[in-house]
């Protein structure tokens, strides 16, 4: 395996040209000692040997996604200014540009220009934020989500001291509505958490039904979509995910990870508001930051205070070359990922010797060895794990409620609470070209 390398010819030329925009300043140049650098960016290199080939097909493992070329070269172009979106004062430019991105994903989403929304370093501070602003609007009232949802929206709520409690999930690992409105009937619960996508599992909160329950409670509704909020684009989903994304505009708030699905370096979540009036609670007065413009600083409307202006830079560029349109070149790399999903999902249902389970949503897979008890699929499952890691085929596994194995494999007999199982996000569009070798390898390592 070799890593791609020609993109880097085309930085010194944008190194130059960004140069130019500074070029009446008198001259002054931060000299380097190559010679002092080589050695150790040699042994950096050495020590990031240990690691999985996330950039390669055959890690089929974890959500984690290489990003795009023009991603990596745009992030490190703003190296060499290192913007902070804090204030216009640290970034001009590099806030300008999220600004422009966020409003990008607003409009994927479904929202016009009426919106408020920022990046933030991750998911969970996306989450974070909007959970604090939900409590704010909901004083004492309860944050709930299903037992498949992140778990950091239980830490989250503990840190902003609300009360949180989790839905039980029904046979698909959605969120049970019976059980949801027996809560709701309490009217203790402020703010119900969707996740469209839940990133163990892969399963989408039935969020149209959530909506209808809100014609008889009065709850917000924040979205977490950190994985699975640009499946917003793709058209092969199967109705019950395209219905909750079609819908996904009517709610109050909404999580998506760039550095999740959007082919990003890490560092790159997004929070969107629907209200922009929202802004009001985030009001603050920093004594050193906000003089050099009368416009908007992202400061003013996130809880992080420095950000990464080169994470803005790089989503940016991603969206000129890969737009968010239903049909686009991006939305077709997420369909690609999720028929991969398909029809890995289809070879392991048609396999007398293994067990799917739970059609994916979007482009998670999950299935054990067949046996006969729970104890001995999670053996097999582990033993799989391994032999196939060796092969260089890199899967991953996740511990499930015997709960919710049951009502799909009547055969087998559960011994204890959890079982562990294979997992495999497909989340690379090359995905579907290499499953015949993913197969091939597997089943070599089954036999
Ligand atoms: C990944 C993920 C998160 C957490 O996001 P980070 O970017 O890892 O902090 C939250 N919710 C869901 C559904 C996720 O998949």
């Amino acid at each position: 395996m070799s890593l791609e390398t020609d993109s880097l010819a085309l930085l010194p030329d944008a190194l130059a040209t960004l140069a130019a925009g500074f070029a009446d300043l008198p001259e002054h140049v931060a000299v380097a000692d190559i010679e002092a650098l080589r050695p150790v960016l040699q042994s950096v290199a050495e020590r990031m040997q240990d690691n999985f080939p996330y950039q390669h097909p055959l890690y089929a493992g974890q959500m984690l996604k290489p990003p795009h070329p023009l991603a990596r070269l745009a992030y490190m172009l703003a190296l060499w200014i290192n913007p902070n979106n804090h204030a216009l004062d640290g970034g001009r430019a590099s806030s300008a540009m999220e600004k422009e991105a966020v409003a990008n994903i607003a409009r994927m989403v479904g929202w016009g220009d009426e919106h408020l929304g920022h990046l933030s370093s991750a998911g969970t501070i996306a989450n974070l934020e909007a959970l604090w602003v939900a409590g704010k609007l909901h004083p004492g009232k309860k944050i709930v989500a299903s037992s498949q949802a992140h778990y950091t929206h239980s830490r989250i709520s503990e840190v902003l001291q609300l009360n949180f409690e989790a839905v039980p999930v029904d046979a698909c690992a959605r969120m049970d509505l019976a059980a949801l409105e027996t809560l709701l009937q309490s009217g203790e619960i402020g703010t119900v958490v969707a996740t469209l996508g839940t990133t163990g599992v892969g399963s989408v909160d039935p969020l149209p039904q959530l909506l209808a329950l809100q014609e008889h409670y009065e709850f917000r509704i924040h979205v977490d979509a950190a994985y699975g909020g640009y499946f917003k684009l793709a058209s092969n989903l199967a109705p019950e995910a395209a219905a909750a994304f079609a819908c996904i505009d009517q709610v109050d708030s909404i999580v998506v990870d760039p550095h999740k699905h959007g082919l990003q370096p890490y560092g790159c979540g997004c929070v969107l508001f629907r209200d922009p009036g929202v802004g009001r609670i985030y009001q603050h007065d920093s004594p050193y930051t906000y003089f050099s413009s009368d416009q908007l600083h992202l400061g003013e409307i996130s809880l992080e205070c420095s950000r990464a202006g080169a994470s803005a830079v790089a989503l940016w560029a991603t969206q000129q070359l890969l737009p968010l349109e239903p049909g686009g070149e991006f939305a077709r790399d997420l369909e690609k990922s999720r028929q991969a999903a398909l029809t890995l999902y289809q070879r392991l249902q048609q396999d007398p010797e293994e067990l799917a389970l739970l059609a994916p949503e979007l482009d998670i897979v999950l299935w054990g060895p067949r046996a006969d008890t729970g104890a001995e699929i999670s053996r097999l499952s582990q033993q799989c794990f391994d032999a196939a890691s060796e092969q260089h085929l890199h899967l991953a596994l996740i511990k499930l409620p015997a709960s919710l194995l049951a009502a799909h494999w009547p055969a087998v007999t559960f011994d204890s609470d959890t079982v562990t199982c294979l997992r495999s996000c497909l989340m690379k569009p090359e995905h579907l070209d290499w499953l015949d070798r993913i197969w091939e390898i597997y089943k070599s390592v089954r036999a």
